[in-house]
């Protein structure tokens, strides 16, 4: 049994779904940090109009531009806020729908703080496993749902294998099987059957990663980690069965080059991450304009999520910036990429209608986030 504000929220989010399709955005900015306070850093981000999914930007002495989000948190805003909004998505995939969930941005923005989290402010990536077998519980009467986990890192456009026990060199490769779904041959696929068990893959999945690189998080700026969740869902009293998955991703910072790195590794990992996420963006932009060629191929990235993005699939990205003046042209750079992937540069017609029905959505939405808020 769904409890009711599930349930409300799953109507709230269908509704949106209608107006705006299958993708959303969601902007969260972090608070500024001890660094930049005892430097005193400025503060170039307002949050005048959070509420109605504006954020301020201050790009000169007396120059503000605003950008529109389908959600904007401030810095504020806590690991439970940032669910709240991104559980529909999470409980669509017990329903059957495949759902792509990614952070990006410049580095140091938060990407992982929001996927990961840490161990006292757990982030989406538990919170998703925590529901989806709490909901699952809660269903077992009418439905066996299975669950598994895969762990990747896509670096320089090669795909590793983040829980494989040991070090292969055979290369990994994505491959399309006969139902059209892509897959990875030969890569671990945990199955996992309560939270405590996801954690210690997910664990296991983290420390892999820091194998073989000197500096752990300059190696994990500079790839994808991707975790796959599939579900596998059986309705015991029709006996339909279903497979959906979900991925989540915290993306390779999204920081341009500097002069430094204008040779060497350095240069191809800038270009590799470069080529990766500008596939992402033209690939989303291309299903949010319903171009007739979606880019997947592109870049290995989006080949992976293939499954998720598109069709019947839902999208949310958390577009992740700093609050700083300091990283101002970063964030800017961040902020009009996530406005291109949302696709609101559609046809003036579409674009009126969207704001009038979702801005009663925001409103309903925020009540029953403050109704949930409240309970805490
Ligand atoms: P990224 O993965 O984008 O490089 P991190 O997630 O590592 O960035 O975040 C950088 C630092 O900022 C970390 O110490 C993290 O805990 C902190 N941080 C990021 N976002 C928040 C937030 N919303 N609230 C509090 N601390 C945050
Ligand atoms: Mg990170």
């Amino acid at each position: 049994k769904y409890s009711e504000e599930q349930a409300k929220r799953k109507e709230l989010y269908n509704q949106i779904q209608q107006t705006r399709g299958n993708i959303r955005v969601f902007c969260r900015c972090r608070p500024l940090n001890k660094v930049e306070i005892s430097a005193g850093c400025a503060t170039v981000v307002d949050f005048d109009a959070a509420k109605d999914g504006e954020l301020g930007v201050l790009t000169g002495s007396s120059t503000r531009k605003t950008f529109k989000f389908d959600r904007v948190y401030t810095p504020k805003d806590g690991q439970v806020d940032v669910f709240a909004d991104a559980s529909p998505l999470v409980i669509s995939v017990l329903d059957g729908y495949n759902v792509c969930i990614f952070a990006y941005g410049q580095t140091g923005t938060g990407k992982t703080f929001t996927m990961e989290g840490t161990e006292q402010s757990r982030g989406v990536n538990y919170r998703t496993l925590e529901q989806l077998f709490e909901i699952a519980k809660e269903r077992s009467e009418t439905f066996t749902y299975n669950i598994s986990v895969s762990v990747l890192e896509v670096y320089n456009e090669q795909i590793r294998d983040l829980l494989a026990t040991s070090p292969t060199s055979k290369k990994l490769e994505i491959k399309q099987s006969s139902e059209g779904s892509h897959h990875v041959p030969g890569i671990v696929e945990a199955n996992v059957n309560s939270i405590r068990e996801a954690w210690n893959v997910l664990q296991t999945g983290s420390s892999a990663r820091a194998v073989g690189s000197n500096n752990v998080n300059e190696h994990s700026s500079r790839s994808h980690c991707m975790l796959c969740i599939m579900v596998r869902a059986k309705n015991l009293i029709s006996g339909e069965c279903t497979k959906s998955k979900l991925w989540l991703v915290d993306l390779a910072g999204s920081e341009r080059l500097t002069r430094t790195d204008v040779q060497g590794d350095r240069l191809k990992e800038a270009q590799n991450i470069n080529r990766s996420l500008s596939a992402l963006g033209d690939v989303i932009y291309s299903l949010a304009t319903k171009s007739s060629h979606i880019p997947y191929r592109n870049s290995k990235l989006t080949h992976l999520l293939q499954d998720s993005l598109g069709g019947d699939s839902k999208t949310l990205m958390f577009v992740q910036i700093s609050p700083s003046e300091q990283d101002l042209s970063e964030t800017l750079s961040s902020l009009n990429f996530a406005t291109q992937v949302r696709g609101v540069e559609l046809g003036p017609a579409r674009k009126q209608i969207d704001t009038s029905e979702l801005q009663k959505m925001k409103v309903m939405l925020e009540k029953a986030r403050q109704d949930s808020r409240s309970k805490d």
